[in-house]
């Protein structure tokens, strides 16, 4: 069966993010995904429930996507609200549509609680960065599944075009 690659849906032009707007991520390799029928789409915060346009979220300063995926951190909107429960379900949502549709790898967008994969907000709501993953991307990574980040599309295709399927 084809690899396929669990993609962010905010970067296939889906209006989803938590501010109600899209990233698109344009490239050749995209399209010819599409074509192989490689592509599975998903939000996971949308597939949790959770609105458009919502609160943004961080996980709490000082702590991992990892200690919220074993119930040692929080995922805190700025208004205040906790929304760990969801952010969890966001992330099992992601791993089961990978592993149902053989989802070897995933191309995400950085710096979202839940799809960063090489950093997140430092849980201070102020914009800055701290190296680290969001709950969806830890979840996938911990379950084998290889992640890249919309800057790293051109490793993604050296890297499914070594895997050979
Ligand atoms: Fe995009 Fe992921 Fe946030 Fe959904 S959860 S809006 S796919 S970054």
């Amino acid at each position: 069966m084809i690899a396929r690659i669990l993609v962010s849906a905010c970067l296939m032009g889906h209006a989803v993010r938590y501010d109600g707007v899209a990233k698109p991520l344009l490239h050749p390799a995209i399209e010819r995904w599409r074509g192989e029928g490689r592509l599975v789409v998903l939000c996971p915060e949308m597939s949790a429930g959770m609105p458009v346009p919502r609160p943004p979220a961080e996980i709490e300063p000082g702590r991992t996507a990892g200690a919220v995926l074993s119930g040692d951190a929080r995922v805190l909107e700025k208004t205040g609200g906790d929304v760990t429960a969801a952010f969890r379900e966001a992330a099992e949502n992601a791993l089961a549509l990978a592993r149902r549709t053989n989802c070897r790898f995933a191309l995400l967008i950085d710096g979202s609680p839940s799809c960063g994969s090489s950093f997140v907000h430092d849980g201070g709501f102020r914009g800055a960065r701290v190296s680290g993953a969001g709950v969806t991307a830890a979840l996938l990574r911990a379950n084998r599944i290889e992640v890249f980040s919309d800057r790293q599309i051109g490793e993604l295709a050296a890297r499914i075009e070594e895997f050979g399927s």
